[in-house]
């Protein structure tokens, strides 16, 4: 036996000891006791020193709440998921009782606990089923899903325990970086994560990133504005309205720009606070027209902009340049502009859940995925034994030429089995063969019902009737999950579930899920698999091969078994089981190297929203920002500053501060000395930043910092995650012709991030000034009127 279950069984001795001491308490004691464990906490007891009362507390409530006594298997398991392991147990032992104990016992500490689950409907259910076990101890439960609203969020995840998806706690985690205001935080700190199905969560599901988009960004009018600008922006000649540079892949409009822009539009200032942003739309048609060029950085194709890769010369379909460019390129080719939605922020499961300070996992079928669990979550597995012994019988695999004959073979079968009324489940790989097989059973006076996991909590009562008498359902692998399957007592008397699979799966792992739904706490079951040679695995591994051999033998059109055409599959399965593990870990470390930026990007954002005051670094930042634009360019040989450079300046000054009033320090005059510029430079900033401040009080001045700051990081981060985008997609490529693939795409990687850093300080100033010179004419409006008056 393994050394973990002997430790565990010890354990489980001592709380059976307590439990006829714990039968005797009244109901109030039992929280009574709850708070004594929290006591025990807080004066230095360790959970592993108070688990055993703890545990027969729970059990003690789970037996008066939901009458429901806890077998040792799950209290070993439970154990387990304490010790942050991912635990198997399988289907049908129990394992939403078996996670209250290791809920319960970690939520003394009081930091919260996270219970994981596939759906929304299980969140719920689970929450529900068990809410009384943890109410009678005196702890609170909420679920939240994704029809919880934002102002209940911080309610629910405050909670002692929390149910939820790990789609609602990764994308509230995401949305809890993008914040303005620290006390809007939905979650607290990430402390311990408890993932039920988690080989569904952790590894399945763990390659698509989670993403946060930006649905608002394109709205028709915004395609429609591009349209309309473009033919004025091919009229605006460079030098004279534009300049541009070529090395910062800039384009900057010149007064006499923005004065012909105005007037064709017929507005007052373009970069002033009107309905339309016109200035964002310019400022991307004229990068497209001015920094992109057909044919060398992007081509047309079937009337589409696809960018051709600088460093391959590689045509990158699907992807497209950020920030509104692709669809300027578009406009300047005439071309339908098309929809946009940025990513926002995003993550992957592997990530969200190593952010907790501990995690643990429970699936039925997690021994097969341990190399996995162990590699990318540094976690081990631990096989906990069944209450009882499994006597399903497994049949050995079924072998036919076509799908058509499997799909004969099987419907005379569940035939017979439906006539003598017994309960049959199907498995299938996708939604699509579902429904073949749903027909097919039609055709034989055969009703079944079809799952395939659209309407979970629907489902779940479908597929809770599964073990009735004479009845047939056809479920895809991820329908019904999480549901148990109770077979009728005349089913359990006769052979119990039948489950039929129509193909394997590329894991095993997923052939065990539904093999696993039959036969559970010592119920009788029975399985088999049907192969034939168009199923995925063996057409594009051995068609030629399995066809020859299959027809080598007698009665092959009825299907036959055949061990070495097992072997063949088994080995088959093994390469596709090897070929998505590489995958995967090959796109963890992909997003390692993004992991370490997020990390350091929200750290950073984190203390500018829960900073108080940033004024004295604002302006560092724009007394750096001003010595760049304005002191540095300004070279004088004589030391002294002549007139030409005083226009200069001040030309300078207000392009930086965007404000006509803006007035230089009065120290500022021909004949100072170059030395003392940059102390008047900023004297002049400063003063216009001072008497702004006045102006609107200096609490929403600090306000107007803050949103800015975080605005813009915002914005950058946006950016830079297409960048990382593009650079991951171009370190795909290069991965089969280059050694050092890896090297070169973290350096690219890092270069990106650095270029982000580097340019928000200037972004942040710019945007702030923009901000000031809105806000100065839309209170000057207000003067206007209020004077008239
Ligand atoms: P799993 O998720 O491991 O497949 P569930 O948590 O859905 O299992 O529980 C399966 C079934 O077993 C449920 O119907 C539940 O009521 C029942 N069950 C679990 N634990 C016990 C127990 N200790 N005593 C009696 N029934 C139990």
């Amino acid at each position: 036996m393994n050394k973990h279950i002997r430790q565990y069984r010890r354990i489980v001795t001592k709380i059976n000891w307590l439990e006829k001491e714990f039968e005797d308490l009244r109901d109030q004691d039992l929280s009574a006791k709850t708070t004594l464990l929290k006591m025990r906490l807080k004066s230095s007891h360790s959970l592993e020193r108070i688990l055993p009362e703890a545990f027969a507390l729970v059990r003690e409530a789970a037996k008066r709440t939901i009458g429901m006594r806890a077998f040792n298997v799950q209290l070993q398991g439970a154990i387990a998921a304490h010790e942050g392991k991912i635990v198997e147990m399988k289907t049908g032992e129990g394992k939403t009782l078996t996670i209250a104990f290791a809920a319960f016992l970690n939520a003394l500490e009081g930091n919260g606990v996270h219970v994981v689950t596939a759906n929304d409907y299980l969140a719920k259910r689970d929450a529900t089923w068990m809410g009384p076990v943890y109410r009678i101890l005196g702890l609170s439960v909420e679920f939240v899903t994704s029809e919880t609203s934002e102002f209940d969020r911080q309610v629910s995840y405050g909670a002692d325990v929390t149910y939820a998806t790990n789609n609602e706690i990764g994308f509230d985690f995401l949305k809890d970086n993008m914040l303005y205001e620290a006390e809007n935080k939905r979650q607290r700190e990430l402390n311990f994560a408890i993932v039920d199905e988690a080989d569904s969560v952790l590894i399945d599901e763990a390659q698509t990133p989670l993403v946060i988009s930006d649905s608002k960004s394109s709205s028709k009018d915004d395609k429609a504005l591009y349209i309309k600008l473009s033919p004025l922006v091919m009229k605006l000649k460079k030098g004279t309205d534009f300049e541009v540079n070529i090395e910062e892949r800039t384009v900057n409009l010149t007064p006499e720009g923005i004065g012909k822009l105005e007037k064709i539009l017929n507005v007052e200032n373009l970069y002033g606070d009107g309905d339309v942003d016109y200035l964002y739309f310019i400022e991307r048609l004229l990068k497209a027209y001015a920094l992109f060029e057909k044919d060398r950085d992007y081509i047309i194709e079937n009337d589409a902009v696809v960018i051709v890769d600088e460093f391959t010369g590689r045509m990158m379909f699907n992807h497209r340049y950020y920030q509104g460019i692709h669809q300027a390129i578009e406009a300047k080719e005439g071309l339908s502009v098309l929809d946009e939605n940025p990513t926002l922020a995003q993550i992957t499961f592997q990530h969200l859940f190593r952010k907790y300070k501990k995690m643990a996992g429970l699936t039925g079928t997690a021994v097969s995925a341990g190399k996995e669990f162990r590699m990318i979550y540094k976690k081990e597995v631990v096989e906990i034994p069944t209450n009882e012994r499994v006597i399903r019988q497994d049949q050995k695999d079924r072998f036919f030429l076509t799908w058509e004959d499997k799909l004969k073979y099987l419907a005379w079968s569940v035939k017979e089995h439906y006539f003598k009324k017994r309960a049959v489940l199907i498995g299938t790989r996708s939604v699509k063969k579902s429904h073949h097989v749903h027909v097919e059973l039609l055709s034989e006076n055969i009703p079944s019902s079809v799952l395939n996991a659209k309407h979970t909590s629907r489902e779940a009562e479908v597929i809770a009737s599964a073990g009735q008498p004479q009845t047939v359902t056809v479920a895809t692998n991820m329908a019904g999950r999480g549901t148990d399957i109770k077979l009728h007592k005349d089913i359990q008397k006769d052979m119990g579930l039948l489950v039929f699979g129509t193909e394997r799966h590329n894991a095993r792992r997923i052939d065990n899920q539904l093999i696993g739904r039959s036969g559970r706490q010592g119920d009788p079951g029975v399985s088999q698999l049907l192969i034939s040679a168009d199923d995925e695995l063996i057409k594009t591994h051995f068609k030629e091969e399995y066809e020859k051999e299959l027809k080598r033998h007698k009665g092959w059109a009825e299907g036959i078994e055949h061990p070495v055409l097992e072997k063949l599959l088994a080995r088959a399965q093994k390469r596709m089981e090897d070929v998505f593990f590489d995958q995967r870990v090959l796109n963890y470390e992909f997003d390692k190297v993004l992991e370490a930026q997020r990390k350091s990007f929200y750290r950073q954002r984190n203390r500018v929203l829960l900073d108080k005051d940033l004024k004295e670094e604002t302006m560092r930042l724009i007394s750096k920002e001003a010595y760049r634009r304005i002191v540095a360019p300004i070279k004088s040989r004589s030391g002294v500053i002549t007139e030409r450079d005083v226009q200069k300046i001040v030309f300078q000054m207000k392009k930086m501060v965007l404000n006509d009033w803006f007035r230089p320090h009065n120290e500022l005059h021909a004949g100072i000395e170059l030395r003392n510029l940059r102390m008047v430079a900023h004297k002049s900033i400063s003063t216009y930043y001072n008497d702004f401040e006045k102006y609107v009080t200096s609490k929403k001045m600090r306000m107007i910092e803050k949103t800015v700051t975080l605005k813009v990081l915002d914005l950058l981060w946006v950016e830079h995650l297409k960048k990382v985008e593009a650079i991951q997609g171009a370190a795909l490529v290069s991965l089969i012709s280059k050694a050092d693939f890896f090297e070169e795409f973290e350096m690219q990687m890092s270069v990106a991030y650095r270029a982000m850093l580097f340019s928000a300080p200037r972004v942040i100033v710019l945007t702030l000034f923009r901000t000031m010179d809105r806000l100065f004419k839309s209170f000057s409006q207000y003067n206007k009127i209020a004077t008239k008056q």
